[in-house]
């Protein structure tokens, strides 16, 4: 199995890690011709959703990336990568991926609460997972068929649909690989 992780900005580095602790290899998409390697999921990080969209955009990597998603390729997205994956964001026209049936609220916690530690959230089908938000999205509502495995404090913070597996904050950071091997 061979794992692709968009490494255009933000935290591809602690998805790599755990990929290699976890014995499965993985490659970088930098630039739209990576996107011609083999790969059998995607890993789109966190970050800065507005500067990840922006060098998608540019990069000519947008509509490839969007329709290898929707032919199916498992996709795990984490905090901005959630943000590009929704089909809405609260309060905002801009739409990247939009594949993903969800509305997305960006920095949803305030200031105050920027980055917070939540120990004993609860991830459906694995039990008590401890959750790093920073600078984190919510998700505001989901379409029918979206399964929500996460709410923290009535915020939907995980969410699966079809091929796609979204949170709001970063397993990567975690020292737990559970949600990574799940996506595996
Ligand atoms: N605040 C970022 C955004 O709106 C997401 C933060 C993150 O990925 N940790 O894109």
């Amino acid at each position: 199995m061979r794992i692709a992780v968009l490494a255009v900005q933000g935290a591809f580095e602690e998805h790599e890690k755990v990929l290699w602790e976890l014995g499965v290899e993985s490659i970088q998409l930098r630039k739209a011709s990576d996107l011609n390697k083999e790969f059998d999921g995607l890993i789109l990080p966190g970050g800065e959703s507005t500067v990840q969209g922006k060098l998608l955009r540019e990069l000519s990597m947008l509509q490839p990336i969007r329709s290898r998603i929707q032919d199916g390729i498992p996709v795990l997205a984490t905090c901005a990568g959630l943000i590009l994956l929704a089909e809405h964001i609260a309060g905002d026209d801009t739409v990247h991926l939009g594949t993903l049936p969800v509305t997305v609220r960006r920095n949803a916690y305030g200031r105050q609460l920027g980055s917070f530690h939540y120990a004993n959230g609860y991830f459906q089908g694995i039990g008590s997972f401890p959750m790093e938000f920073i600078r984190a999205p919510y998700v505001e509502s989901v379409s029918d068929d979206v399964n929500i495995l996460a709410t923290v404090e009535d915020h939907i913070v995980g969410v699966q649909y079809k091929n796609q597996l979204a949170v709001a904050f970063h397993p990567e950071l975690s020292g737990d690989y559970r949600i990574h091997e799940y996506f595996l």
